[in-house]
Order: C-alpha cells, then sequence, then structure tokens
C-alpha cells in the first residue's frame, strides 16, 4: 500500500478485507438465498417485447412513484404510511445509517444476524453493539433491555425472520423492544415471503418503526430493490439522503412488469415453502446433524463427528455451493447453512451429503 493510500483512506476501512462472494462457476447455488426459478417462457418473452422500449438514455423517474405504488400494494403497506425504494435492501440500511450517524450514536442488533447491519454502521462512523442471541436463538430479553439501558442505541436492527439462523423472534420481546427503544427500530423483513407473520400492519401503532422488505427472496435478486415503510416523518427524512437516481430505468421497469404478475412469483414461493418442508424431513434423517426451525427459504444446520469446513468442501467438490462461516466459533461453530433451491438441487445436495455425513 503506497503511503498516499495509508495516509488517506481511513485506517479502519483498510483494516477491512472487502465483502467476499465466492464465484459458483457451474455449482448449484445454494449458498444466497435466492429464489431458484424463472419465469415462463410467455412471460419472458413479453418482458423482452417490452423492455426494448424502456427509455435508457433518459434518466430514471427519480422518485419510482408507479413501482412505489405497486411495491406498497404487493407488500400490504399500511395506508397512510410512506415508502422509500433503494438498490437492494442493503442501500436502506446505509441510507438509515447516514441519517442517524453521529459521533458516539449506537446501531444495535442481535447477534448472529445479518452482516451488513455491522459494516454499515462502521462504513457510517456509527458504533457497533451486537447483543448474543440466547442458546435457541431468540432474543436475551434480559441483555437487550440492559444494552438498550446503557447504550441508548439511534436504531436497532430486527431481521424478522434472522439471516443466518432462519427463526422468527418472539413478536411480543420484538413489541417490548419497540417500547423501550429510544430511537428507530427496523425490523428487517427480508424473508416476509416465507414466514407469514409481519410488522407491516403494525406500523400505525408505533412512532418508532420502520419495516423494511427486499423483492431479492422473491425471485428478483437480480434487480436489486428493497422498499423501507413508515410514517412520512421518519420516511421524508431518510429520502432526502437517498441519491436521486438510486432505481434505474431497467429495475423500475423490469420489477413493475413482474410484481404485475405476483401470482407467478407467489407460486414459486409456495414451492419454495413446500420444499423447505422437505428437505427438513431429509435432514432430521441424519443422526449427526442437527437443524434449526426455519421460517425462511434457508436451513441453519450444525454437523457432528465431522468439521463444517469439511463438509462445506466436500460439497463444494461435489458441486453444490452452500454457506459457511468465517469464523468457526461461538454459537455458529460447525454450523453451515443451506438455501432452499429447486426440489432436484435439494435431492443433490441430500445426497452428496449421505456420502460423508450420518
Ligand atoms: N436483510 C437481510 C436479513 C438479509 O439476509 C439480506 C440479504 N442476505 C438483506 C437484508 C439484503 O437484501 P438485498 O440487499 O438483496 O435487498
Amino acid at each position: 500500500m503506497s503511503d498516499l493510500v495509508s495516509q488517506w483512506i481511513r485506517e479502519d476501512i483498510r483494516a477491512l478485507s472487502a465483502y467476499h462472494v465466492p464465484d459458483p462457476g457451474e455449482m448449484i447455488k445454494l449458498d444466497a438465498m435466492e429464489n431458484p426459478y424463472h419465469w415462463p417462457q410467455s412471460m419472458q418473452q413479453e418482458w423482452l417485447t417490452q423492455l426494448a422500449d424502456v427509455p435508457v438514455n433518459r434518466y430514471p423517474d427519480p422518485s419510482a412513484a408507479k413501482l412505489t405504488a405497486r411495491l406498497e400494494k404487493v407488500m400490504n403497506v399500511p395506508q397512510g404510511m410512506r415508502s422509500i425504494l433503494g438498490n437492494g435492501s442493503d442501500e436502506l440500511i446505509q441510507i438509515i445509517c447516514m441519517a442517524l450517524a453521529q459521533p458516539g450514536r449506537v446501531l444495535m442488533a442481535p447477534e448472529p444476524t445479518f452482516v451488513m447491519y455491522q459494516m454499515i454502521a462502521q462504513f457510517t462512523n456509527m458504533d457497533y453493539q451486537g447483543i448474543p442471541l440466547d442458546t435457541d436463538f431468540q432474543l436475551d430479553m434480559a441483555a437487550m433491555t440492559e444494552a438498550i439501558e446503557k447504550y441508548q442505541p439511534a436504531v436497532i436492527f430486527l431481521a424478522y425472520p434472522n439471516n443466518p439462523t432462519g427463526n422468527l423472534f418472539s413478536s411480543e420481546d420484538i413489541k417490548t423492544i419497540i417500547k423501550l427503544a429510544p430511537g428507530l427500530v427496523v425490523v428487517d423483513e427480508a424473508y416476509h415471503a416465507f414466514a407469514g407473520h409481519s410488522f407491516m400492519p403494525m406500523l400505525e401503532d408505533y412512532n418508532n418503526l420502520v419495516v423494511m422488505r427486499t423483492v431479492s427472496k422473491m425471485g428478483l435478486a437480480g434487480l436489486r430493490l428493497g422498499i423501507l415503510s413508515g410514517r412520512e416523518e421518519w420516511i421524508s427524512e431518510f429520502d432526502k439522503v437517498r441519491l436521486p437516481y438510486n432505481i434505474n430505468v431497467l429495475t423500475q421497469f423490469s420489477a413493475e412488469f413482474a410484481l404485475a404478475q405476483n401470482a407467478v412469483l407467489q407460486q414459486q414461493t409456495d414451492q419454495i415453502c413446500n420444499d423447505r418442508e422437505h428437505l427438513k424431513a431429509a435432514l432430521a434423517d441424519f443422526k449427526d446433524i442437527t437443524q434449526y426451525p426455519s421460517a425462511a427459504n434457508f436451513i441453519l444446520f450444525k454437523v457432528e463427528n465431522i468439521t463444517s469446513e469439511t463438509v462445506f468442501t466436500a460439497l463444494k467438490e461435489s458441486g453444490i455451493l452452500i454457506k459457511r462461516f468465517a469464523n468457526n466459533s461461538g454459537p455458529l461453530a460447525n454450523c453451515l447453512r443451506v438455501t432452499i433451491g429447486t426440489a432436484e438441487e435439494n435431492q443433490v445436495f441430500i445426497d452428496s451429503l449421505k456420502q460423508f455425513v450420518k
């Protein structure tokens, strides 16, 4: 690293390693919570035909008004609430942090959870406090209560269902946290489509709650699109920090097109939920596997009498990519996370696993 770079790039940024996404090549991709299905042929053709007329020479609608209205409908955003869109919900986390960050302000989240909360806290110079979940991966309410009192967090992120554990936290505990929190609570419902539980209807009940969702797990991960909904007074402030053209014309058009035929996406989601139950049943047959309850499109499981690293590598050699965890100690020790694929992909995964796990 040149002196110039080390002089000017912040020390904490220099100390980071870049977010690593493994190259899947031709592997069966069960690592990133994607929906494995594309659209029916006729829908694809129709989309391509209409796409030809999208004016790529023009800037997009800066507020993506038509798409926002469509998303609010699909996501059941209550009347009277407002929403903004992000280039993935990752960008919405960043927007929230940019608007709240100030030296000494705390972003809090239970742990283990989605790593971006901590990373973006760091990028935006917020202090991060991760509060360990209990042994069932539920919120440790004594620890959360104490931490809220001590750190007075500007924002608390609660992934519902949680990633990478897959479970829903107790909704009563979440309500208690919303009431105790001095600042904002973001309920991140990235996996809502598979969960059947939501805080969206409760936006009216709390003045410090916002709900975030994404279309990534509903089959549109490549479009990069998330939505943040809540009271006008919060959302209008976040909107000031949002870059004006953050949702490009191709995404605005394609998401609007796909969501107009939401039944197709819904059917895929139903299929994934169905296959999740089959995969749970298949994993239950392994003596050396403990799986954790999942309300999402992935399952976290722990292996015994073999290391997770060995399992990960053996699966990779069989052409299957799942998720391992960089830090193999603490609550995720010897754990792996598998995304629900097609029924065939899930079967290949189970058959491969049988070769080396009992
Ligand atoms: N929240 C949670 C809990 C997630 O697991 C993810 C993706 N892994 C995201 C948000 C980000 O989703 P996206 O940026 O694709 O909308």
